[in-house]
């Protein structure tokens, strides 16, 4: 089935291009197609919406402060199964296993792997996905008003 997934650089990984180019040809590899691509910086109200379901945990705090500290690189994927694909690419929230980006992107850069400030985001479900797009999008849309609003 087609479907539509989001996935995320987070924040210090964003800002390496190799951290971006390495993930993105994983993806195509994968036969997915990025539809759109856009760096946004969360603040804590969509760090709060994207993390609903962790809001209440003991981590979120440190969760919170890591992904609204600097500048994510959001993209937006489609094609056959999507959602898993994408999972899967990315690999396990703790100890990620080798050929995954969790696990591969630190290694290459010579860090540990770490399970709070980890390399990426990865929607788990459909409609995680939507409710992930949603929040992006908008922050999209700020960006290019911010722009117009200059001229
Ligand atoms: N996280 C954490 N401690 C944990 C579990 C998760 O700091 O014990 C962070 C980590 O950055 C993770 C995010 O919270 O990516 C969301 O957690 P989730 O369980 O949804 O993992 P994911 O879907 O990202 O693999
Ligand atoms: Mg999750």
């Amino acid at each position: 089935m087609k479907e539509t997934t989001y996935c995320a650089v987070k924040p210090w990984f964003a800002n390496k291009e190799e951290v971006i180019s390495e993930v993105k040809r994983r993806i195509l590899s994968a036969g997915l197609e990025i539809e759109e691509e856009e760096y946004v910086k969360y603040g804590k109200e969509q760090a709060r919406k994207h993390y609903a379901a962790h809001v209440s945990k003991d981590f979120y705090p440190h969760l919170e402060e890591y992904i609204t500290s600097d500048k994510v690189y959001g993209m937006i994927i489609t094609g056959e199964n999507a959602i898993t694909k994408v999972r899967e690419l990315v690999g396990a929230t703790k100890n990620p296993e080798a050929g995954t980006i969790r696990h591969d992107i630190p290694t290459m850069l010579n860090i540990p792997i770490r399970v709070t400030e980890n390399v990426v985001h990865a929607s788990d479900s459909q409609e995680a996905a939507e409710s992930e797009i949603a929040i992006f999008k908008d922050l999209v849309k700020a960006i290019k008003a911010e722009v117009c609003d200059k001229e």
